[in-house]
């Protein structure tokens, strides 16, 4: 599965962040992910087929780009 990843996506994980919260919002795209914990506000970046094993499901899309 080819995951469509934009910018201000909310997203599920499968397992939560040592803080507990479970959604993540895209901030960064490339070769890495940057995401934002929605939580407590930790930022990490993963590399984009990480992302994709991580993410359980959309909890917001963020606007298409061109
Ligand atoms: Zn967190």
């Amino acid at each position: 599965m080819i995951l469509e990843i934009r910018l201000g996506d909310v997203v599920k994980l499968r397992k939560p962040h040592p803080c507990g919260g479970y959604e993540w919002r895209v901030d960064r795209l490339g070769a890495d992910i940057g995401m934002v914990c929605a939580t407590c506000g930790r930022r990490v970046l993963l590399p984009r087929s990480e992302f994709e094993k991580r993410v359980k499901m959309f909890v917001k899309r963020g606007e298409p780009s061109l």
